[in-house]
């Protein structure tokens, strides 16, 4: 195909594709998919290799939220019966990173429910920071603590913080119809703040709302613009007791191509594959790694994943190899420009204060519960959103044909790790 001759290329060169392309990409036939898979890959192997780096989430405070987004099991009037609990104390969470670390894990990502922290809430995830770092040398951390104000990225930095992950999640255009107590440009700000501080910056999609073909480009067009380290891509997954519970949209092949269609327009960049990976992908999950170059190990906020182990296999048969604690994520490129930036992601070679890391997907993981947190602090007494199931979203022109199979079968809520007293998933 002509297309993908010319994606690669454009890859290669780290080169922009036009909307065109991207749109066709998402638009290939089953026929043609293991070609799309084959082309992007090439890409991905040009800017990492066959490494896959492991990540690790601690739910740091679940449940709870003020906030009404849709797709999300600790939202303001959830029904999903998720684990709810306050702050995990530091070494608490510093026990539950060490598991993950132990497990391959090289970094891990610390997320909060909520709108945004407190200053009080800084002070506590950086000991908590500190706790992981004096327990587990050269570990990378990200924070995702929802939207910030002012100096905040800055304190998270000087405590060690290597990423801060906020995610887009959807095109700026059908924002307000998936989140209406904050806005896609609070997200943008927030996302801006942690990169002047010198943090690296994660910030993703969740795929699977109802979306249009239009609108996932519109994201990922934006979140190239927004030029974050780290794109981890969440597929949705439906929980029971939100308003997206009956939003079945996504088969493996579109999973598949979405992934590519990411990796086409940003290249260069870890593409993490997040939440929703085991339910929506299921046994295609191993032709994903071939275009995103990075996972989440293990459980996700509420839900809980494949074993660890499996993971792990899973890497190993595919012919890819976890990527080492002393090896650099990014490309030298762009992990230069993050040291020159004030940040120390991207490799282990003495970037910036704190050691370095690789983007972060922070929050993210359960497309359903991605970190995606937003801005001030929970507030009591706040309208319930709209009842469980029942949301339309997306339901104008352009949104997508619903196709995929309903795998509620598949939705684990979380029983095991942070905030439960079974071992952690890793
Ligand atoms: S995504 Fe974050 S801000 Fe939104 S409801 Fe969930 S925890 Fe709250």
């Amino acid at each position: 195909m002509d297309l993908l001759k010319t994606l690669v290329d454009k890859g290669l060169r780290r080169e922009l594709p036009t909307r065109d392309e991207a749109l066709a990409v998402l638009a290939t036939s089953d026929d043609e998919l293991l070609d799309v898979v084959a082309a992007a890959g090439r890409v991905r192997r040009q800017w990492f290799g066959r490494r896959v780096k492991l990540n690790y989430l601690v739910n740091l405070k679940s449940g709870l939220c003020p906030e009404d987004c849709s797709y999300c099991s600790q939202r303001l009037g959830s029904k999903a019966d998720i684990l709810k609990y306050t702050w995990l104390k530091p070494q608490e969470a510093a026990a539950a990173a060490g598991a993950g670390v132990a497990g391959g894990a090289k970094r891990v990502c610390l997320v909060a429910s909520g709108r945004g922290p407190t200053d009080r809430d800084v002070d506590r995830v950086s000991k908590t920071i500190a706790a992981i770092k004096e327990q587990n040398e050269g570990v990378e951390v990200c924070a995702c603590l929802g939207l910030l104000s002012g100096g905040q990225a800055e304190r998270l930095r000087e405590a060690g913080a290597d990423a801060y992950n906020h995610n887009l999640n959807t095109s700026e255009a059908t924002y307000g119809e998936i989140t209406t107590t904050h806005t896609y440009a609070d997200r943008v700000e927030t996302v801006h703040q942690a990169q002047a501080a010198g943090l690296s910056a994660c910030s993703g999609l969740i795929a699977g709302m109802g979306e249009s073909d239009a609108d996932l480009v519109d994201v990922v067009f934006s979140l190239r613009e927004l030029d974050p380290d780290s794109v981890p891509v969440n597929f949705l997954i439906p929980f029971e007791g939100t308003p997206l519970a009956k939003e079945w949209n996504l088969t493996p092949q579109r999973c598949l191509r979405i992934l590519a269609m990411v990796r086409f327009v940003c290249p260069d960049v870890e593409v993490r594959l997040a939440g929703g990976r085991e339910v929506h992908l299921r046994s295609m999950q191993p032709l994903a790694l071939h275009l995103a170059n990075s996972i989440f190990l293990g459980d996700y906020l509420t839900s809980e994943g494949q074993a660890g182990k499996a993971d792990l296999e899973m890497i190993a048969d595919a012919g890819f190899e976890v990527e080492g604690a002393g090896e650099r994520t990014l490309p030298e490129h762009r992990a230069d420009a993050l040291a020159a930036s004030g940040g120390g992601c991207g490799g282990h070679d003495g970037a910036g204060a704190g050691g370095g890391c690789g983007p972060c997907g922070g929050g993210a993981a359960d497309g359903a519960d991605t970190a995606v947190t937003a801005g001030a602090d929970v507030t009591a007494g706040e309208p319930a959103p709209d009842a469980a199931g029942e949301t339309e979203v997306f339901g104008g022109a352009g949104a997508a044909a619903a196709s995929g199979r309903a795998r509620a079968d598949l939705v684990a809520v979380r029983r095991r790790g942070a905030g439960t007293e079974l071992p952690p998933n890793a």
